[in-house]
């Protein structure tokens, strides 16, 4: 199967947004058996949309579109391809209804320029979109049914594939907005997917998410034990992130689950407590489920990570059950106001010490009345180091019912990533506190 994605939009192509449907269609893609073989992104101007599409209808079973569906000036995607295959536009009444309702419910206006969003290419399937206005369109193209460039005949698609894999290819038109486009992808295009593209093979693909083990180790580890399943046609791949690996494994034909279940079983095997999730799940996210569960509440005491532990957990939905508060306490002053740090340890041992992590720990977890506290306190750079404490160097404290751990490491990037990989050793500390993990 071949597939193929254009994102459309001059703000791609500027710089102004960064191009994450790229990224977030291709895994989702990917993951469900339909890998991208090619993508493109084109300003929002006719010439290079109708280029980009007439070229990957020529190549493609399935080409999917992003942008350009809205009400302004330079939404052109729709009329643009429905010009290029020759198909008429007409006003589809259950979309203008869904228009009207969607600014009724919202107490706005409806701007007469948001009807252009109801106006539907011949033949096409709508896919609805319930957080906005512009719905998707799924178009069945005919192998060469489309208008040549500049009237010269281009060579017929049969000539360029010679065994295309069907006769006919599908064209998928996606709205822009990632909150609109995801629900929508996941909602409509994957079972649309499902009954018009199948797949000719079983597929079946699953993502092991590690923490605290570099890419080369997991690799060192999981290579050998793996290796007779990859001589049976597993496929493995690797994805590190700041301070996280992935390990996906896939596999295609009848035997695919069976491949797929022995590998993650050796996986697991070699990597047990690094593993934090499967799939999509979040590090923040395992901290909130396994807390929501056992009905306990956490505090934060940030200090050089500025509240971007706490920004990762309120993103999680139902953050509210067991994040109480997270102080931010960067000043000295505002450790010993707010978290009860002594100024005596301060001075003897410094704001980034082992002590003060234990006592703004502690007293985050006095002060609000949580089962655990983490703590954070370090030198992100790049001024502020010494010998005896370089920049990178932090401090992460966990009071939990039980005890107080503080824990050392040495985060020497830019502030950036410095924060980020701090968060998650952080929240790993409290995982393997809850998960009693070693
Ligand atoms: P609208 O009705 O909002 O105009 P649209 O379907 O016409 O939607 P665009 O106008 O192309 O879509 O994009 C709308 C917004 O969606 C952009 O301003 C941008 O913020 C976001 N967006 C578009 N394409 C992408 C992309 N490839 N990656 C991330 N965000 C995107
Ligand atoms: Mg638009």
């Amino acid at each position: 199967m071949n597939v193929e994605l254009i994102n459309t939009g001059s703000e791609l192509m500027l710089g102004r947004v960064l191009n994450t449907h790229q990224q977030w269609l291709c895994r989702r893609l990917a993951d469900l058996g339909y890998v991208v073989t090619r993508q493109v992104a084109v300003a929002d101007a006719g010439p290079d949309i109708e280029q980009a599409v007439r070229e990957a209808l020529a190549r493609a079973d399935l080409v999917l579109t992003t942008g350009g569906l809205g009400p302004t000036s330079d939404d052109l995607t729709r009329d643009l391809i429905a010009q290029l295959l020759g198909k008429k536009l007409h006003e589809d009444a259950a979309i203008v209804q869904h228009i009207e309702q969607f600014f009724n419910s919202r107490k706005r206006p409806m701007p007469a320029s948001t009807r252009v969003q109801a106006m539907v290419p011949e033949g096409a399937i709508v896919l609805a979109n319930p957080n906005g206005t512009a719905p998707g369109l799924a178009m069945k193209v005919k192998d060469g049914a489309w208008k040549p460039e500049n009237g010269t005949q281009v060579s017929s698609p049969s000539t360029l594939n010679p065994q295309p894999s069907t006769s006919s290819k599908w064209l998928i038109m996606l709205p822009g907005p990632p909150r609109e486009l995801r629900p929508m992808f996941n909602d409509t295009v994957v079972p649309l997917l499902h009954r018009v593209l199948p797949l000719d093979h079983e597929y079946v693909c699953r993502t092991l998410r590690t923490v605290g083990i570099g890419e080369s180790q997991v690799a060192d580890k999981i290579g050998g034990p793996l290796r007779e399943i990859l001589a049976l046609g597993l496929d493995l791949g690797y994805c590190a992130h700041i301070g996280a690996v992935d390990i996906r494994l896939a596999a295609q034909g009848p035997h695919a689950t069976e491949l797929v279940r022995e590998a993650e079983a050796l996986v697991r095997a070699q990597l047990s407590a690094h593993i934090f999730a499967e799939d999509d799940e979040t590090l923040e996210a395992v901290i909130v489920r396994v807390l929501t569960e056992r009905k306990q509440t956490l505090a934060l005491a940030e200090s050089c990570t500025g509240g971007g532990i706490a920004n990762r957990l309120t993103n999680v939905p139902g953050a509210s059950a067991v994040l109480l508060a997270s102080l931010v306490t960067y000043a000295n002053e505002a450790k010993q106001k707010f978290l009860g740090v002594s100024s005596a340890t301060l001075t003897a041992y410094g704001a980034v010490s082992e002590t003060v992590a234990r006592e703004m720990a502690e007293g985050a977890r006095r002060k609000t009345g949580a089962d655990f506290a983490l703590s954070v306190t370090g030198i992100a750079g790049p001024g502020g180091g010494s010998d005896a404490k370089p920049v990178g160097t932090v401090f992460i404290g966990l009071a939990s019912p039980d005890e107080t751990i503080v824990l050392k490491q040495f985060n020497p990037f830019d502030r950036e990533t410095f924060k980020n990989v701090t968060g998650t050793q952080a929240l790993e500390v409290l995982r393997r506190i809850l998960l009693t993990l070693e």
